[in-house]
């Protein structure tokens, strides 16, 4: 049991962060790596993971990366053999890469709609399922889903994405009570606008931002670190008693 007040330390642990490339990821990777988790990267683009994984490895940890669209079970477990054999058994996944692509109800083409879902839940699904099977016959593991506040709440021309990231959700809870009972924790970390490259390609006109900003009391977007820092938590032995649980780092949001 951890000391409240004591800082968290992840020395020993290894952690798979998904999306770890860009933005969240990216920041996310840093802060376990920098409480001493081996870090192993999947991301898209192979030149994003060699910047973070220079980035890595200068605070004395273990890194290891696979450049890969993780859409489903065969590239999930893909990511899940490279993980295993660069780093050893992942204590930590994070699941973190998600992919956002915007259009009114009446225009969403199953194209869009199958691009969202693959990433944001059928991907996050089965990279669970496939480092999940490695946690469950360890007996234990921390498993947190990055949603968003288009979980909880109905968004303008975010059908796809709403959906994809309300299955996620789901799924937290469902991997909390299938898995909990056998060590491994499943939570979600749902933030409201982040100025990541995502967040600034969907967000980043101030006509288009200015609404969603009126929503948010602490008066501005977030910033990587603001969701690194709660994922950082979640993965610590100080959240060991949070089991299928959706947290915000939304600025308020949805105090309202
Ligand atoms: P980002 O800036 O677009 O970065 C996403 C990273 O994930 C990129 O490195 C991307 O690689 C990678 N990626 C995307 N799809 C992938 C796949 N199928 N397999 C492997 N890697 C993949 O996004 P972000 O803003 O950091 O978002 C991270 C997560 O937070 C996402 O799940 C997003 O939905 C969620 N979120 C973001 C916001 C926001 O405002 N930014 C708000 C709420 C929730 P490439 O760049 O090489 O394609």
């Amino acid at each position: 049991m951890t000391v409240p007040g004591v800082a968290i330390n992840l020395r020993g642990r290894n952690a798979l962060v998904t999306g770890a490339g860009k933005g969240i990821g990216r920041a996310t990777a840093l802060a376990l790596a920098r409480a001493g988790a081996g870090i192993f990267g999947v991301s898209r683009t192979a030149a994003d993971l060699e910047e973070v994984g220079a980035e890595v490895r200068a605070l004395g940890v273990q890194w290891g990366a696979l450049a890969i669209e993780v859409v489903g079970a065969v590239s999930a477990g893909r990511a899940a053999s490279a993980a295993i054999a660069a780093l050893g058994d992942i204590d930590i996944l994070v699941n973190n890469a998600g992919v956002a692509r915007n259009a009114r109800a009446e225009e969403v083409t199953e194209d869009l709609w199958d691009e969202i879902q693959n990433t944001n839940a059928r991907g996050a699904f089965f990279m669970a399922q496939a480092i999940g099977r490695r946690m469950l016959a360890r007996g234990r593991g921390r498993i947190i889903n990055v949603t968003s506040q288009a979980a909880l709440n109905g968004l303008e021309a975010h059908a796809a994405y709403c959906a994809s990231k309300a299955a996620l959700t789901l799924v937290t809870k469902v991997l909390a009570i299938e898995w909990g009972p056998r060590g491994v924790t499943c939570n979600a970390v749902a933030p409201t606008v982040m100025l990541t490259p995502m967040g600034t390609r969907v967000w980043g006109d101030p006509v288009k931002a200015a609404p969603m900003l009126a929503r948010i009391p602490l008066g501005r977007f977030g910033v990587p670190d603001d969701v690194a820092s709660m994922i950082l938590f979640l993965a610590s032995d100080h959240a060991s008693f949070i089991n299928g649980e959706t947290i915000s780092v939304d600025g308020g949001f949805n105090a309202q």
